[in-house]
């Protein structure tokens, strides 16, 4: 446990009230892996836990939550709660504060996320979640179908966990998702994206099809149930980078597709960006010489280039002549070209689309020739001549 968790828990104790981390940080820490974040879950009203700490924020006070600022880090404390009845499957329409520590461990999703830890009663596991971590299991607590009822969007989280852990879904608790898939269309997309993400950013990326299998696609978007599912095949050695999963997963759906999907699930602009480009290039052959690749580049950041040779399965001989065009420094874009907008300007052409069209050809002949790269020759190439050099 982090010195400023015992710390806050510690304060909290001394106040009078009991206090637990809890959730994630808890599962994490006995699977060995490295926690998120700390939650921690206290009997003290947030009013009171704002009392015991100078440096808080109120992230979410009418849902008990408080954030306390320890060393430039945010903890967040959370009151022990029951929560309301849920409307539209989304929010709980309010919560209850209750001084029973189970009461909270038993609104939470998994058995797994249902254990708390002091250093004072070492772990509370009232719902058998350390057997289920030692079988590698997702089993809801309490009865799944009611639990799902309750929130749709922890169908997708029970299949994400199971991609990050590599564990199996709990018999009962997978026929209920199959059951309530219908509710996942009342889920905001924003918090399907998030789910999707981390899915694909796991060790386990393949149980994506988990999705489909489980019927739950059809309510995310149209585009995303009509992708080619059969065809997914996980591409090893991938980075976890966002774009580069999203990209692996909709490579070969086509850009058009790729792009519905991910506005339907509200990604942000570069991620869409990065993924249109990758799709537009998946599959397709780039020939190994130093031309064909400098074209190739010119249309891409370095970054998506890089994630472009890894999901096409690029080769010895491209991934070399990368890296030489890029220790020599060759020119692949308008900007590191030798005559600028400006120039043209002072040669006497008007700025519009004819001048683009002229930079454009003068970069595709740089990118053919790259020693072209030279004020002298580029200004000749565009037929200015007695300019002062
Ligand atoms: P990670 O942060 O690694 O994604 P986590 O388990 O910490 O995993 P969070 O979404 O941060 O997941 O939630 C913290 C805890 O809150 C969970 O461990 C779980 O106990 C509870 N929880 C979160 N979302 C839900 C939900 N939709 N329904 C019930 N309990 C939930
Ligand atoms: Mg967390």
């Amino acid at each position: 446990m982090p010195p400023q968790v015992e710390r806050i828990i510690g304060r909290l104790r001394q106040g009078g009230f009991e206090a637990y981390a809890v959730g994630g940080c808890v599962r994490d820490t006995l699977l060995g892996r490295q926690p998120g974040d700390w939650d921690i879950t206290t009997s003290a009203r947030p009013e009171e836990v704002k009392g015991l700490f100078t440096r808080t924020v109120d992230t979410g006070i009418q849902h008990g939550t408080v954030t306390i600022l320890m060393d430039h880090v945010g903890y967040e404390v959370t009151t022990y709660r029951i929560d309301g009845e849920y409307e539209d499957g989304r929010h709980p329409k309010q919560v209850a504060f209750t001084s029973e520590l189970v009461e909270d461990l038993k609104r939470r999703d998994f058995t797994i996320n249902a254990m708390a830890y002091s250093h004072e009663t070492g772990i509370v596991d009232a719902f058998h979640g350390m057997e289920d971590l030692e079988k590698g299991v997702i089993r809801c607590v309490g009865d799944p179908l009611e639990r799902f009822g309750e929130d749709a969007l922890r169908i997708l989280r029970a299949i994400r966990f199971s991609a990050q852990l590599n564990f199996t879904i709990e018999g009962r608790t997978y026929g209920a998702i199959t059951q309530i898939a219908p509710n996942m269309a009342r889920v905001s997309k924003e918090r399907i994206q998030v789910e999707l993400t981390k899915l694909l950013c796991s060790d386990h990326p393949e149980k994506i099809c988990k999705v489909y299998e489980t019927g739950i696609s059809v309510y995310i978007s149209p585009a995303f149930h009509a992708l080619p599912w059969e065809g997914f095949r996980v591409l090893p050695g991938l980075s976890a980078e966002k774009y580069v999963r999203w990209g692996a997963f909709l490579r070969l759906a086509g850009p058009e597709a790729a792009v519905q999907v991910l506005k339907d699930l509200k990604l942000d602009n570069d991620t869409v960006n990065r993924v249109r480009t990758l799709a537009v290039w998946a599959g397709k052959e780039i020939p190994a010489e130093a031309a064909g690749v400098r074209r190739a580049m010119s249309g891409m950041s370095p970054l998506v280039w890089d994630a472009l040779l890894d999901l096409n399965g690029c080769g010895e001989a491209i991934r070399r002549l990368t890296a030489e065009i890029r220790e020599r420094g060759d020119c692949l874009d308008l900007k590191h070209l030798a005559v600028s907008g400006q120039d043209l300007i002072e040669a006497g052409i008007k700025p519009g689309k004819e001048m683009g069209e002229l930079l454009q050809r003068l970069l595709e002949l740089v990118l053919e020739c790259p020693q072209k790269n030279e004020r002298g020759t580029l200004l000749k190439e565009a037929g200015i001549q007695g300019i002062k050099l």
